[in-house]
């Protein structure tokens, strides 16, 4: 199966009132198509800065970031907006809505910053509404649905370009027990159907069933327990 997601020899070192500290240390990570990887870690381990690096919001000190076999590293800003653009799908702890918005123009405004054609974009909102059961709230503003309900809409955003990767960042920590069930096993169940990598920071232990693999962030690696 081919990784659609790589990281390699990934080191971060951040200044510190000039003391050099190093929040990842040659972290290596595969993830391969269909895989959804948990990442658990305690706070200040550096979870967040390995997704923005897996993200393609930092560019680590060293080390190299490979999406669909490819490498993103040394691309300029342009090209670098592009692939978060087309290739990466980011879902964040809250679903970070525009409140204006009807649920299906939520999903335009991906569609029109790639500049997909209207008619294709429209189709593949009819698609994705349906994939995450929100077809009946399609007209609705992003304010009047429940928590539940807006996690979906994130996540039908964050599938519009259907990226390789979807990146989630604690998608679950805002909604209660059984809605969190409900949208890990929908992100579980899409990561299989298309062919998607996913990578999930979270704290939820409820939802590692739902998980291929837990790695935990320690001492700047990725490890199994
Ligand atoms: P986590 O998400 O696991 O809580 P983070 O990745 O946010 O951890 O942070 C890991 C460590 O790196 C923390 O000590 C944090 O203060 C430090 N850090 C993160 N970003 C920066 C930055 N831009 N400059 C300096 N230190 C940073
Ligand atoms: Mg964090």
């Amino acid at each position: 199966m081919r990784n659609r997601l790589v990281l390699q020899g990934i080191t971060q070192t951040f200044e510190d009132g000039g003391v050099k500290r190093t929040i990842l240390d040659k972290l290596d990570l595969k993830v391969a198509e269909g895989e959804l990887v948990a990442v658990m870690g305690p706070s200040g381990s550096g979870k967040s800065t390995f997704l923005s690096i897996a993200g393609a919001l930092l560019e680590p000190t060293e080390g190299e970031v490979l999406l669909d076999g490819a490498s993103i590293m040394g691309k300029n800003k342009q090209d670098i907006s592009d692939v978060r653009l087309q290739q990466l799908g980011f879902i964040f702890q809250s679903a970070n809505l525009i409140p204006y918005l009807k649920v299906e123009e939520q999903l335009m405004v991906v569609a029109k910053l790639a500049g997909t054609d209207k008619n294709k974009a429209e189709k593949r909102i009819d698609e994705l509404l349906d994939t995450v059961g929100l077809s009946h709230r399609r007209k609705a503003y992003a304010e009047k649905l429940s928590g539940g309900e807006r996690q979906r809409v994130a996540i039908a955003r964050a599938l519009m370009n259907d990226p390789a990767v979807l990146l989630a960042d604690e998608p679950t920590a805002s909604l209660d027990a059984e809605r969190g069930l409900d949208i890990v096993s929908m992100i579980a169940r899409l990561v299989k159907e298309q062919g998607k990598s996913a990578v999930m920071v979270t704290h939820d232990e409820r939802i590692l069933p739902l998980c291929d693999r837990v790695l935990f962030l320690e001492n700047g690696k990725l490890v199994h327990h």
